[in-house]
């Protein structure tokens, strides 16, 4: 990889020259600076802008599986039942996080290439909604659905459970209404749709989740992940501990220039609408049936090809960095992420260019021109 090197793979995504030079100020003293604290809400508030939410939003040091993890450490305590809706590989892995922390995970199961059906759930919920907190995600990267939590998050509510959402490789590039659509927590990372580089995750807590937080009656295994040592940290103008400086101000850059946009989230859809439909056109068999993401598409592997072919010849030939799945999906399907600082018709544009000649040379007959369609359909 070089300075040059497209990185279109579903985070980390391109971080732009503003973000870097944010990230190359001067540091200061977070824990002793009073400025710092004020530039540490404002961040938040902007955050909350990007979720739509008056929940009290924070900013974790640590890539997005800490929110994951710290949420669970938190809301749940021993013995609790909680409910895993897993149609993907990471809504499946999050009962791991919640196991270790002593949940009887309970399985909602719905098929991994769509959605989760709201009315399957809600049926669900009426043989047994004795849950105290529920984890789903946003978008499964993996596979490239996104789950209609505008439909979801309030059923869970109208139960009483509380909804903890990875939504990290969705936020700012999905429609997210946090408030609204009355999701308890939600979390999100940096590195994804924000563009900006891995190191922090962001999370915005309801009320809910705070009282059921407080109101524990077993303490908090652990420290860092302990969301409770936040509760009054700016009335204190105390962190638990020193804060990542450099890349609280690339985020807060990054989420600016969102922010600014106004609409990104059309721009995803645009794009991914636009590039869903040229795969298509040449032939090519998108892995999810419906429910498709915005931030990332997967495309099943032709017969006879590999992934590591595929992925060489982008590098190598066309210096494009794509990605390959996991788990069961592993050498079965190549994802293109078109999230944030990668979702632009240029960037698409040109590695479709590449993938096309990289599947043709490997023998694989395409119906299509797929830069060409993507960039006719841009236009519609
Ligand atoms: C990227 C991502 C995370 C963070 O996990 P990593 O595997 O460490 O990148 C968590 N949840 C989802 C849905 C993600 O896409």
């Amino acid at each position: 990889m070089d300075e040059k090197t497209l990185l279109m793979t579903p985070g980390p995504t391109y971080v732009s020259e503003d973000v870097r030079q944010a990230m190359a100020r001067r540091i200061t003293n977070p824990d002793l600076d009073p400025s710092f604290f004020e530039y540490y809400m404002e961040t938040c508030a902007a955050l909350q802008q990007l979720l739509k939410t008056q929940n009290k939003v924070l900013i974790l040091a640590g890539e997005g599986i800490l929110g994951l993890e710290a949420a669970c450490a938190s809301l749940i305590e021993p013995g609790d039942r909680v409910l895993c809706l897993d149609n993907g590989i990471f809504g499946n892995g999050f009962a791991d996080f919640a196991k270790i922390y002593g949940a009887e995970a309970v399985f909602f199961k719905s098929d991994y290439d769509r959605g989760i059906d709201p009315e399957r759930l809600k049926e669900f919920l009426k043989g047994d909604s004795d849950f105290k907190v529920a984890t789903l995600v946003h978008c499964e990267t993996p596979s490239g659905v996104t789950n209609p939590l505008d439909r979801i998050c309030p059923l869970l509510k109208e139960h009483g459970i509380i909804s903890v959402v990875d939504a990290v490789s969705a936020v700012g590039g999905e429609e997210l209404h946090t408030d609204e659509w009355e999701i308890d927590v939600l979390l999100g990372a940096s590195q994804k749709c924000i563009s900006a580089p891995p190191g922090l995750t962001f999370m915005s807590i309801s009320k809910a989740a705070w009282d059921k937080i407080n109101s524990r009656s077993t303490p908090i295994a652990g420290y860092y992940c302990n969301l409770s040592t936040w509760a009054a940290w700016y009335e204190n103008r105390w962190f638990p501990y020193t804060q990542s400086v450099s890349d609280i101000y690339g985020l807060r850059v990054a989420v600016e220039r969102l922010l600014s946009e106004g609409n990104p989230q059309e721009r995803h859809r645009k794009i991914a609408g636009a590039l869903r439909s040229a795969l298509e056109s040449a032939g090519l068999t998108l892995y999810a049936q419906d429910s498709h993401s915005s931030t990332v598409t997967a495309i099943l592997l032709p017969d006879n090809i590999g992934f590591d072919t595929v992925f060489n010849q982008m590098l190598k030939e066309h210096n494009i960095m794509i990605a390959g799945s996991l788990g069961y999906l592993k050498d079965k399907a190549i994802r293109i992420g078109h999230m944030g600082e990668n979702c632009y018709e240029d960037k698409v544009y040109m590695t479709l260019k590449a993938l096309g000649e990289v599947l043709e040379k490997s023998g694989v007959k395409l119906g299509c021109d797929m830069h060409i369609e993507f960039a006719r359909n841009m236009k519609k």
